[in-house]
């Protein structure tokens, strides 16, 4: 009996894909199906395309401007029904979603606000739930809308820097397509994607790149379209090619993506990305598509080309080297990057590599620096100190063992390289001077892993890696303003998943109800992080590496009224340390629906009877994350 019911449910799901798979057949290649949602059939430009490069992921549609205003009628780009709706304070702040009969959903954000039914009927769910923040889902017989209907307005809600439409479009799945491949006369694109700068990376310990290890960027010289580096670059052993470029359109400014890259060596293809869709669970591994330690340090977002350790994103096309390249010959092997925006425009990088065969002494940027230098790259340690052939540098490992110069820069700087799979380095001598290095443990990418001391716990779930990690851990008290500092992991490594940290702090806090965990930053500037205390240890999660110490908060929310009369409640809030947390509102007992815009600091009232003049006592209580609250009340 149970078998039978569940084979009939199976069924049921295989007929519903099929008759889907016809009507995509029946509707998504007519040309011009979708209609622009901003002002239709006038010549528009855009600030964003789908498959841009943003910090930790990959842009999903267009950001159509409109004309820097809010409140531009946005249009549905065809017949279906609206799925969803969301409300939120951050990321796409005001959206809708709507559902098309082929299977595709179109989704409009950072709307200003709705339109007609929708907007009534999603502002009786806020007050009935007495919430400002909404996700609502729809059937199909609720909004029913026909191409063109004006569903809603543009604006600057959620996570947006300015007024613009942001606008997906997606497949059944829910993954994103490339809207620009759809026909959109409103937007023109003549001019071919630009190249900035290349580089070039060692993959392992025994490659150079101009006699060197480590990555390094190159200039590119602008010829008509096309880019071009003057001489030969020198390479031995593996490396890795990764480039800085963006696609711009025709009468606009900004940066976007490059849909296809193809590199090929020897006029042979060895690597192709083609960003023609990808899915939302994917999209962290940006941050092994780009150079995340330059991005981090500089904020330029380079393109690897070759598929990275720990890359699990599918677009890409290799050869069995995943496109990182070892010349063969003696020759100049030529390498041909080509670019191609999503209007068929290419552009084409040009240089040459030279094999070497022995190590070279050429400098290229690491300065005159007499500095000693330690950094991780990969699973390499790379040591810079003064060269000084009386005093090799030594490594303890745990025992002692003397460093061989792998090259000399200038004739000043000593490099010493060290392959971490051969041992966890705990410090390194160097002219008499010991370093530690705070490494503690090798943790693989491949199951769950606990790091325990007396000042934390470190708890890695499944798949919180992309690769193998160097644990490094340590604490410091800080004399001047009397903090613990728990610095975790190296800040130029990303994190696929949450890890969760357990602090165990070395000195007492008095209310420990007033505490929670903050990041520093590279300036010394403190986020919220939260976390739970249990047994005066505190427990929370993140998801970068880095700086983590424990503060107090206070201090209560900032109110400061700006307006406040029969039509309209109007207010300015903020809070210094923690953050805002809960903002409620009401008048003679009654709930009142309060919009916030966190950019602008702003809380505003939304009447559900427009007609009804506010009466009686105004009451706001906002609350930071740390439980501390600041009442307003005035009387109307
Ligand atoms: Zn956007």
């Amino acid at each position: 009996m149970k078998l039978s019911r569940r084979l009939l449910i199976f069924v049921g799901i295989f007929s519903s894909i099929a008759s889907l798979g016809q009507l995509e057949e029946n509707h998504i290649f007519k040309e011009n199906y979708y209609l622009f949602p901003i002002k239709p059939g006038i010549r528009n430009t855009l600030a964003g395309t789908m498959g841009e490069l943003r910090s930790s992921h990959f842009h999903t549609g267009l950001d159509i401007r409109t004309e820097g205003k809010i409140g531009l009628p946005v249009h549905a780009a065809a017949p279906g029904y609206i799925s969803r709706v969301a409300v939120s304070t951050s990321g796409y702040g005001n959206a809708v979603y709507i559902l098309h009969p082929n299977g595709h959903t179109t989704v409009y954000a950072h709307l200003d606000r709705f339109h007609g039914a929708l907007a009534q009927y999603v502002r009786e769910e806020q007050y009935r739930r007495k919430t400002f923040e909404l996700n609502l889902y729809f059937r199909k017989d609720q909004f029913k809308v026909e191409r063109g209907d004006t569903i809603a307005f543009g604006g600057n809600s959620g996570s947006s820097g300015g007024p613009h439409l942001h606008f997906d479009l997606r497949d059944e799945n829910q993954n994103p397509l490339n809207p620009l491949k759809y026909g959109f006369t409103e937007i023109l694109d003549n001019t071919p994607p630009v190249a900035r700068k290349i580089a070039i990376k060692t993959m392992d310990k025994d490659a150079r790149v101009n006699g060197q290890f480590g990555r390094y960027e190159f200039e590119l010289k602008r010829i008509g379209n096309n880019y071009i580096i003057d001489q030969p670059i020198e390479v031995k052993g593996k490396v890795g090619i990764e480039l800085y470029g963006y696609d711009i359109l025709d009468n606009a400014r900004f940066r976007c993506g490059i849909t296809t890259i193809t590199m090929t060596a020897a006029d042979r293809e060895v690597f192709r990305q083609e960003i023609n869709t990808f899915s939302f669970s994917e999209q962290r591994n940006i941050l092994k598509h780009m150079n995340y330690p330059d991005l981090h340090d500089t904020g330029e977002k380079y393109h690897k080309l070759y598929v990275d350790d720990g890359n699990e994103l599918r677009f890409y096309k290799t050869d069995n080297n995943k496109g990182k390249l070892t010349l063969e010959g003696d020759g100049l092997t030529p390498v041909k990057i080509a670019m191609t925006d999503s209007y068929n425009n290419i552009s084409y990088v040009d240089i040459n590599l030279k094999s070497a065969t022995v190590n070279s002494d050429k400098a290229i940027a690491y300065g005159n620096s007499h500095d000693t230098k330690i950094d991780l790259i990969d699973n390499t340690l790379v040591i810079k100190a003064p060269a000084n052939a009386e005093s090799l540098p030594a490594i303890y490992i745990p025992d002692r063992q003397e460093l061989q110069q792998s090259y000399i820069i200038n004739n000043k700087t000593g490099v010493f390289l060290w392959d971490m799979r051969q041992g966890l380095p705990h410090s390194v001598d160097i002219n008499g001077e010991n370093r530690l290095l705070h490494y503690k443990e090798m943790v693989s990418p491949q199951h769950s892993f606990k790091y325990y001391n007396d000042k934390m716990d470190i708890y890695f779930p499944d798949g919180a890696l992309f690769d193998t990690l160097y644990l490094q851990a340590s604490y410091d008290y800080i004399d001047s303003d009397k903090t613990e500092q728990f610095s975790i992991g190296d800040v130029q490594v990303p994190l696929k998943k949450y890890i969760s940290v357990t602090l165990k702090p070395q000195k007492s806090y008095k209310d420990p109800e007033k505490y929670s965990v903050y990041a520093l930053d590279a300036r010394g500037n403190a986020h919220y992080k939260g976390g739970k205390w249990e047994y005066s240890r505190i427990t929370f999660r993140t998801r970068d590496f880095g700086k983590f110490t424990i503060l107090e908060d206070t201090i209560p929310p900032k109110i400061v009224p700006v307006r406040v009369d029969k039509n309209e409640l109007r207010f300015k809030i903020s809070d210094e340390r923690s953050g805002i947390n809960e903002i409620k509102c009401t008048v003679d007992g009654a709930w009142v629906l309060m919009n916030y815009d966190y950019k602008t600091q702003l809380i505003w009232s939304e009447k559900l009877d427009f007609t009804e003049p506010f009466s009686g006592e105004v009451k706001l209580t906002v609350t930071d994350n740390q439980g501390n609250k600041n009442i307003y009340s005035s009387l109307l």
